[in-house]
């Protein structure tokens, strides 16, 4: 028997289980960038940025998909047109049956992600986000007769809800009465068309995260008796304490801010590091954000850093944490970025390799920080 051949489809389902695209920053734009999701992929080739570079490297690997960090298409599109460099390259990808997809602020935010390994490669321990985000997580109301309990919240915690930190299925059940009268047409599984009826019911409520809710509502309605089913789903201000930008941990051993400012140089292979601070003053709380992560100051400062690693930093950004004595550390956008290539190849070797997936993960060789030390 032939196999199936694995479609684009199929890898945007793995990656966007791993790195939910409703972890992304509204303003982003994650995933599929250009290509045909049923378009059959083997090779997948990991990079930073989607460039001629990336292009040239997928044809001569005869690789069909470029999963990148920053987003090709970032601005609203007016024209396709090969006469600026975006357009260049999707004109090229098109042409070449190439497709590019995107983890961004995906896979800033989520839990084994860009900030996950970049705290790890500076030794840090314990480390939780740095920036937690709202709105995400939701509650799940659901009224279930007496001896369907069990069945549907199994059904939900086995969908992923019910999940708060390292708990699974959390939930809060309380008695009660509800009523209802079917309508003529109706087959209702208890009492009869046409009748008001009371039933001992139970109101079985849960917490669900947005990655989940599709799933999670699907199979409770299949385990549910009932034909119609009355469920409500509320949106929570609460905080999630597993994703978030940036991370916050500390060092194994407290050390000066030269010393950690040359780990992070080492540690990043990178040509040079700015500091800013005191490079004798003692720092263990570490805080780390890839890119562009110097308006994470603040918070770090209120959560007690002793330092911030990240990149893009400006004067004004420099002269604040000068004025809150913590230290800044600034290791570029590329040097703090740059090492998903490897990690995110690696998780993705795994994953296709648990799900039995025969893709082939290359990693971009030869991708440079566009600026030069001299
Ligand atoms: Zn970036």
């Amino acid at each position: 028997m032939k196999e199936r051949p694995i479609r684009l489809q199929d890898l945007l389902g793995l990656l966007h289980h791993l790195y939910p695209p409703v972890l992304a920053e509204s303003w982003d734009n994650v995933g599929l960038q250009v290509g045909d999701p049923v378009a059959p992929v083997s090779r997948v080739l990991v990079c930073l940025d989607a460039s001629e570079q990336a292009l040239d490297e997928a044809l001569r690997l005869g690789v069909q998909v470029i999963l990148c960090h920053h987003p090709l298409i970032f601005q609203p599109l007016k024209r396709l047109s090969p006469v600026d460099e975006t357009g260049r390259l999707l004109f090229r990808a098109v042409r070449e049956g190439v497709a590019i997809v995107s983890a961004h602020t995906n896979l800033d935010c989520a839990a084994n992600g860009i900030n996950d390994w970049l705290a790890a490669a500076l030794g840090l321990e314990k480390t939780a986000p740095l920036q937690t985000g709202g709105g995400d997580l939701l509650k799940l109301v659901v009224f279930v007769p007496g001896g369907y309990e069990d069945r549907v919240a199994a059904a939900l915690f086995e969908a992923g809800a019910g999940a708060i930190g390292h708990y699974d299925s959390c939930s809060f059940r309380t008695d009660g009465v509800g009523t209802f009268r079917p309508g003529e047409t109706c087959n209702p599984f208890i009492g009869q068309a046409g009748s008001l009826e009371r039933v001992r019911e139970t109101r079985l409520e849960t917490v669900l995260t947005r990655e989940v809710q599709g799933r999670a509502i699907q199979r409770m309605l299949k385990a549910h008796p009932y034909e119609e089913v009355a469920y409500d789903l509320i949106p929570l201000a609460n905080q999630r304490s597993d994703v978030g930008l940036g991370r916050i941990g500390c060092l194994a051993q407290a050390t000066t801010l030269g010393s950690f400012a040359n780990l992070v140089k080492q540690a990043l292979g990178v040509p040079q590091v700015r500091v800013v601070g005191d490079l004798d003053q003692k720092v263990s709380k570490i805080a780390v954000c890839g890119g562009s992560g110097a308006s994470l100051l603040g918070e770090a400062d209120r959560q007690g850093a002793d330092v911030l690693v990240t990149g893009d930093v400006k004067y004004h950004e420099a002269f604040s944490a000068r004025s809150r004595k913590m230290g800044l550390i600034d290791a570029g956008h590329f040097g703090t970025e740059h090492i998903m290539v490897k990690h995110l190849a690696e998780v993705l070797r795994q994953a296709a390799a648990a799900r039995r997936l025969e893709l082939q993960i290359e990693e971009l060789q030869g991708e440079k920080d566009p600026f030069l030390t001299v």
